[in-house]
């Protein structure tokens, strides 16, 4: 059950609330978020919603008998949008674009990305600072410096930042730096990143798990919701299956899914969904079709010099012809 407490609540009101509940026989946890306060019931018993709908200082309850409740749809049908600020929102029903390099590089690369962004219109810039490689010899991000470097030019082009948080510590020293914090792959169920990242006034955006299901993705969101952050966006970037023929198999049948469990954002990264250069464009398309909120993706000047992931990455002239293609669907699919 979720009961979403009116904004002048008082604490005597919520006392009374949370005795009342306990009676019942639910647990309570009480969340508060940038956009409101609740009171999270847990518990298995049948009850009269009559009996607590009197009580003073409750602005609605919803039963929802799904495990993972904030982020559940059960209660709020509606989908929720996340404001970026200056004009740029995810979920709003357009796709949301967010492409740039596996990993942030030099100045010259942020200049040439972020020019190639701002003449096709995309407004948010993808990147890794601190980037998490399979092998520790390999390239591992330019670190906070790198972001610092990053952010002085996206903030003058009016580029918003999504990049990745690899554990707490990152956390404050990134936050003035970074419009999204992405949760990747390898950190999807890191639960003391995800309660941390609850204290954050900042947008987070969680990649599933590479085995991980969609409930458990759905769980990670939970995490971040119940302590106290909504600005939650998902995003389906391919799972580890048997086959070999692709980096990863991303998973289509995720985002209607998801959609239709939660009412938070799904994006789709094609990039690691299929790890193949030529093959980006029609899986991406294909997550558009299947109703994502937003591609993220990876483009980059001269892939083939990529510091990480070229193989998987798109030039400019790919990036541009995909954005247009991407528009193109989006608008179509408005038609149907
Ligand atoms: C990335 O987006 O650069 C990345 C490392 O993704 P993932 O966590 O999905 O592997
Ligand atoms: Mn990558």
């Amino acid at each position: 059950m979720i009961i979403q407490l009116q904004t002048n609540v008082s604490s005597t009101e919520k006392g009374v609330i949370v005795d009342k509940i306990k009676s019942i026989g639910y647990k309570t946890n009480e969340v508060v978020t940038q956009h409101g306060a609740y009171l999270v019931g847990i518990g298995k018993k049948e009850f009269d919603i009559r009996e607590l709908g009197q009580l003073k200082g409750i602005a609605d309850i919803h039963r929802v008998s799904d495990d993972y409740k904030l982020v559940s749809r059960k209660w709020k049908v509606g989908r929720t949008a996340i404001d970026l600020g200056d004009g740029v929102v995810i979920g709003d029903g357009n796709v949301s674009i967010m492409a740039g390099p596996c990993s942030i590089e030099n100045e010259k690369q942020v200049e040439l990305t972020i020019d190639h962004l701002v003449k096709n219109g995309v407004r948010i810039m993808r990147g890794g600072v601190f980037k998490p490689r399979s092998s520790p010899y390999a390239f591992r991000g330019l670190g906070i410096d790198g972001l610092k470097m990053w952010y002085a030019q996206a903030k003058a082009a009016g580029i918003k930042i999504i990049t990745e948080v690899m554990q707490v510590s990152q956390i404050a020293e990134m936050h003035d730096y970074v419009d999204v914090f992405q949760v990747g792959a390898r950190n999807t169920q890191n639960f003391n990143l995800l309660d941390e990242l609850g204290k954050v006034d900042k947008a987070v955006m969680i990649k599933r798990g590479i085995s991980g299901t969609i409930e458990e993705l759905l769980y990670s969101a939970e995490y971040v919701f119940a302590a106290g952050n909504e600005k939650l966006i998902l995003c389906e970037r391919g799972i580890r299956t048997y086959e070999k023929a692709s980096r990863n198999t991303l998973d289509i049948n995720a985002i209607p899914i998801l959609k239709e469990k939660t009412h938070l954002p799904v994006v789709a990264d094609p990039s690691h969904g299929i790890g193949i250069r030529d093959f980006v464009e029609p899986v991406a398309l294909a997550a558009v079709m299947a109703g994502a909120d937003g591609i993220i993706y990876e483009t980059h000047q001269k892939p083939e010099e990529a510091a990480s992931d070229g193989q998987q990455t798109l030039d400019f002239l790919e990036s541009k012809a995909l954005i247009e293609k991407m528009n193109k669907t989006s608008q179509l699919l408005k038609t149907f």
